[in-house]
């Protein structure tokens, strides 16, 4: 065929998709978190956020998760939509579909009840003891398979399904493979990555959790000798992304065994930037806040960093050096310790103060280190979502030590809220942060995560904090950075307009 009629057909085929591409169009999410229902960290701030930016860019985003057992779902008017059931292995499981309002949250919100699955106080840990539930594998197949029963009986499909993390991982496999949901098969899948760390690998000796599927195709399943949701989703899905541009090239270098599979997908894979909510993340008008910017940022700083500090012994005058975050070794929430004292007995005059939960030794850390340093040190153990904006508001820098890091939207909710990031240059981090050279800059980045290289970037920090010229100057540059999923929902756009075209 000569290159003249190929072109014309390509040029038929895209008339023809434009003149069938639907007005709106609409579009699945299935999560296991979403906020502000429950979030343990950024993917729920993701999933409760861009729905809300692509509705208004046209397309009519649903979020399906799991009902958990937690204050803010007893609180909703919830509908019943459907009623269903199937077999997973010996058990029979039933479940309920409840749809809330779309003007609650700015899209519908889809919740499945499953008793004896998702009827708990956590999302994937008992939030009193913190013990991860044993049953994972049980409960995510479980969602998975109760949302494919569910939209198996629609009359109207939805255009693409858009699967998050690898909870939802089987979902692209299951609609092209399993009998059952043959009438989902020409259905889009999208995949996003949110944390390749975590991929619900499990042995195969448990697939007869699985609804019957096509045997042939039973390699599409498997990764390294076991059932890898994750890696099933980057073979089965029409396009994969995760959440920042270069987090998408480290996945080809280090994924934890997978590289191979991220170069050989790589065609079908894009890194799109995470953005955040400007309207749940505003200094001007947020909730959580009982000091708002009016105006003036200093004032503004300054009063956030009263209140955050009234009941510590730390003393208003010094730099803030602030922690938020799960204690992981992702986060390089281990180094905290050695750092922070480093810094101490290096006679930096920085205060520092720490949010989070996680790895119980480092828990028990950073507990002794504020114990240790009354007056330099303070920790909060917990997870609590008004401490954290207030954190933000009222520190003046963020530190983010992290070993990896897909997107991190911690880094941006800090320069939203005048605080400077302090950084690892890797992954959103990088692409998200501008180094301070001297006379620009939104940020400090940690070249790489040698203790005597990040204690010489703490005792930067604190010689640019005396520096009030430069300080308020990356401050401001910070402040003006639009981060918001304005800038990034176009692009998720561009993706379910690529694989709607080969549908
Ligand atoms: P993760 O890898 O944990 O998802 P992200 O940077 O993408 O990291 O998102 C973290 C989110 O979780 C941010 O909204 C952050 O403020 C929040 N967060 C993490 N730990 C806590 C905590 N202990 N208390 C309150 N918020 C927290």
């Amino acid at each position: 065929m000569y290159i003249s009629e190929v072109r014309l057909i390509y040029v038929l085929i895209e008339i023809n998709y434009l003149i069938r591409m639907p007005e709106s169009f609409k579009v699945h999410y299935l999560s296991a978190e979403c906020y502000p229902a429950a979030k343990t960290g950024g993917l729920a701030d993701v999933v409760g956020a861009l729905p809300k930016y692509l509705n208004k860019l046209g397309a009519e985003v649903a979020v399906f998760m799991p009902k958990y057992h937690m204050r803010w779902f007893f609180d909703k008017n919830f509908v019943v939509e459907f009623q269903g059931a199937f077999q997973l292995g010996s058990e029979y499981v039933q479940f309920q579909v409840e749809r809330l309002d779309k003007e609650e949250l700015g899209f519908y919100l889809y919740v499945i009840d499953i008793p004896g699955k998702f009827d708990r106080n956590g999302v994937y840990a008992d939030s009193s003891t913190g013990i991860f539930f044993g049953d994972e594998i049980e409960r995510n197949i479980s969602f998975q398979r109760a949302y494919l029963t569910f939209i198996n009986t629609w009359s109207e499909l939805p255009a693409v399904i858009h699967n998050h993390d690898h909870h939802t991982g089987l979902v692209p496999f299951m609609m092209k493979f399993c009998p059952q949901f043959a009438r989902l098969k020409a259905i889009p899948s999208v995949f996003t990555i949110h944390n390749q760390a975590y991929q619900g690998a499990f042995e195969w000796d448990r697939k007869y959790l699985l609804p019957g599927y096509d045997i042939w195709n039973e390699g599409s399943l498997d990764w390294a000798g076991k059932i890898n949701p994750l890696a099933a989703s980057v073979k089965c899905a029409w396009k994969v992304t995760t959440v920042s541009p270069s987090y998408m090239e480290e996945l080809k270098r280090n994924s934890f065994g997978l590289e191979w599979l991220f170069n050989t997908e790589s065609a079908k894979s894009i890194g799109i930037l995470n953005g955040i909510d400007d309207e749940v993340w505003d200094p001007k008008t947020d909730s959580y806040l009982d000091f708002k910017l009016e105006g003036d940022v200093a004032s503004f700083k300054m009063e956030n960093k009263k209140i955050l500090l009234k009941n510590s012994k730390l003393d208003i005058n010094a730099p803030l050096l602030a922690f938020i975050g799960r204690f992981a070794m992702e986060k390089g929430a281990d180094l905290l310790y050695g750092l922070i004292e480093g810094a101490i007995k290096g006679g930096n005059p920085m205060n520092y103060l720490i949010l989070g939960t996680g790895d119980k030794g480092v828990e028990a850390g950073l507990k002794q280190l504020a114990d240790k340093y009354p007056n330099k040190v303070t920790s909060f153990i917990t997870y609590n979502e008004k401490l954290s904006h207030e954190i933000y508001a009222g520190a003046d820098f963020l530190v983010m030590p992290s070993r990896v890091e897909p997107c991190g939207l911690n880094q941006m909710y800090a320069m939203r809220y005048g605080t400077i990031p302090i950084v690892h240059n890797i992954g959103g981090l990088k692409d998200s942060v501008k180094d301070y050279d001297g006379t620009d800059g939104t940020g400090i980045k940690f070249p790489n995560l040698d203790m005597g290289v990040m204690l010489g970037k703490l005792w930067e920090a604190q010689l640019i904090y005396h520096d009030k010229e430069a300080f308020w100057k990356i401050v401001k540059s910070a402040m003006a950075q639009d981060n918001s999923w304005n800038n990034s929902a176009g692009k998720y756009m561009e993706v379910y307009k690529d694989v709607l075209k080969l549908a």
